[in-house]
């Protein structure tokens, strides 16, 4: 049998999260001795498969066909429901993002396995996969186990390390019917800006409703400048039109890990830290000595964020 690791890819670039995932593929295939595919699924992607090649797997199997340019849930759910019957993997293995968030469940329901979403952790011991995921927003981890044959898991995006190994790599054409579409995609609109993307991002500044209003976030943008980080958001700061939606994280906004995390103007809700507690290190920022958000932080900066954060914009560019 085989673990299954369905790579993401946006306009012929693979996303991070697919790394994550095949190293992840990869240490669960040596404790449990299956084999490591990939499955890669676009229009005009074959060349991508020697990238995957980098991370031990055993087999990429490719999905190339101009109807599955733009992605759409029925179509890829379709094809990856036949790779499976076909395969039948012990693990498929997605990154918990928009596409893996509305994929996975899809094609758990179409192959009828059990899934996991946005799991911190999987390993594999008597004989077993185990998924560890927070529950309650974030405040307890629940530890699961999936009945057989096949089982699906979500993978949190910044979490599972990238580890480079090598394996056989052989790459083979899956050919199966696409389905008629249900959607036609008619334009996509990306967000501008060159900023990281947030669920990506090695760092991020977010800003609350503590910054006073929109102006308050040029703050933010400059020392996220001065960090080469993307912009973050709670909802308070979203709800009052001050950021668009994409840039929410939380409970019912994005889930984020990135090795650094600083929180001006946030109280620390447990909706915003279901978002972002699994953070490597977080700072902070807030003029209430009780704001909740202390209690997460690493480095907590008690004050005003209006003369905290020009001077911390200054001592950084002192050391650059
Ligand atoms: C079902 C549900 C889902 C939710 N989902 C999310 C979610 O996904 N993400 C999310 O963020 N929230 C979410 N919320 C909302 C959440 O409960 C909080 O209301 C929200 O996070 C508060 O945002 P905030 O910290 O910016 O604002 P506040 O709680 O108002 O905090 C503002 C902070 O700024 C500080 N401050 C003010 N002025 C300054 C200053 N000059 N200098 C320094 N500090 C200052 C204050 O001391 C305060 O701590 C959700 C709520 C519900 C019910």
């Amino acid at each position: 049998m085989s673990i299954v690791v369905c790579a993401e890819q946006r306009d012929g670039s693979l996303r991070k999260i697919t790394f994550e995932a095949l190293s992840t593929g990869k240490r669960l295939a040596e404790a449990s001795g299956e084999t490591l595919k990939a499955l890669l699924i676009g229009n005009g992607i074959a060349g991508l498969a020697d990238e995957l090649k980098k991370y031990g797997v055993d087999e990429v199997a490719v999905v190339d066909n101009a109807a599955l340019g733009a992605y759409t849930a029925d179509a890829y759910a379709a094809v990856l429901a036949a790779y499976v019957a076909q395969e039948n993997p012990a693990l498929v293995l997605f990154g918990h993002s928009s596409f893996g968030k509305e994929l996975a469940p899809r094609a758990a329901a179409k192959v009828d396995c059990g899934l996991v979403s946005d799991c911190i952790d999987i390993n594999f011991a008597d004989g077993d996969y185990l998924f560890k995921h927070p529950v309650y927003a974030g405040k307890a981890i629940g530890n699961y186990k999936v009945a057989g044959p096949v089982r699906m898991a979500t993978l949190r995006p910044n979490v599972f390390p990238i580890v480079e190994s090598a394996g056989a790599g052989a790459v083979v054409n899956f050919a199966t019917d696409i389905p008629a579409a249900k959607v036609t995609v008619t334009g996509t609109m990306m967000a501008s800006g060159d900023r990281p993307e947030l669920t990506e991002a090695d760092i991020i500044c977010s800003g609350g409703r503590g910054l006073g209003g929109p102006e308050g976030f040029k703050l933010i943008e400059a020392l996220a400048d001065a960090l080469g980080a993307a912009v973050g958001s709670s909802r308070a700061a979203v709800d009052a039109g001050w950021r668009e939606h994409a840039a929410q994280v939380g409970q019912t906004g994005k889930v984020v890990s990135p090795n650094l995390y600083v929180a001006s103007g946030i109280s620390g809700a447990i909706q915003h830290l279901a978002g972002m507690g699994s953070s490597k290190v977080i700072v902070g920022i807030n003029k209430d000595g009780e704001a909740n958000i202390f209690n997460v932080a690493d480095y907590g900066v008690e004050g005003d964020l209006n003369k905290i954060i020009p001077a911390l914009i200054e001592k950084l560019k002192e050391l650059q």
